[in-house]
């Protein structure tokens, strides 16, 4: 059977970042995705111009619908958008108390645009006690913990997080899998020259389909950041911006 992953996550039309991304990540290594779209944004490779909200109550419609259907066996969650957003997404990892759940607290694109209300990020931590492996960058990091230490994390709930160094200048990228006890595993990646769009997308849904196939939290991080690499060494420009990851 192949493993099936619930995203819920927003819409980019340029492919490169947003579902399209878990998509293609979730079916490269084998799984299905079905997915709850939070949100259709207006961007291209260049930036991101405008978001607007999916309603609450039609989201909540499709998770039921879909729920008493299919059993996912992993979530992973990227743009919520709106604090309302995330009552849904509370109601729906109630109904699927016993899998894996990967965080991506996207709260605004690496070019320039905001891909989320000002009172997400207080919202999200609510999510943090379902939380099986958070993937932020150091910026989305800095926005969570609001002058806290990351143990503050820990404290609400979530198992363990993944720092991703993507957005800090360098030429060797630096990602950190934190849990509790502190740092399980770190890695140094020399950085491919270039601007990549839906890096981020990719790795945490790469995370996702390998915990939905019974990887431990280690075993996946490291199988996705393999994998996501591999992606942005394949990149293409489509357009007059951004690199696009080669799923
Ligand atoms: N989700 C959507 C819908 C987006 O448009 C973006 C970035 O523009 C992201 C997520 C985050 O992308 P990245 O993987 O580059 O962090």
């Amino acid at each position: 059977m192949r493993p099936v992953v619930l995203v819920i996550a927003g819409h980019d039309p340029t492919g490169g970042a947003g579902i399209q991304a878990d998509i293609e990540a979730i079916h490269a290594a084998g799984g299905h995705a079905v997915t709850l779209v939070t949100a259709l944004t207006v961007q291209d490779t260049t930036g991101v111009q405008r978001f607007l909200i999916t309603p609450a109550e039609l989201l909540q419609q499709q998770a039921e619908v879909l729920l008493a259907d299919i059993r996912p066996q992993a979530v992973k969650l990227g743009m919520l958008g709106h604090p309302d957003i995330v009552e849904v997404v509370k109601s729906v990892l109630d109904r699927l108390p016993d899998i894996p759940v990967v965080l991506d607290p996207v709260l605004s694109s690496n070019l320039s645009g905001h891909l989320a209300d000002a009172a997400l990020p207080h919202a999200l931590l609510a999510l943090l006690p379902r939380t099986t492996l958070l993937t932020p960058n150091t910026l989305e990091l800095e926005q969570l913990l609001q002058g806290h230490t990351l143990n503050h994390l820990f404290d609400l709930g979530v198992d363990h997080v993944l720092i991703t160094g993507g957005h800090r200048p360098g030429s060797t990228l630096i990602n950190e899998l934190h849990h509790a006890e502190g740092c399980l595993w770190r890695s140094e990646i020399t950085r491919l020259p270039g601007e990549f769009h839906g890096s981020g997308c990719t790795l945490a849904s790469a995370c996702a389909i390998g915990l939905a196939q019974g990887l431990s939290t280690l075993d996946a991080v490291q199988r996705a950041q393999q994998y996501t690499t591999g992606t942005l060494q394949l990149a293409h420009i489509p357009g007059r911006g951004q690199f696009i990851p080669w799923r």
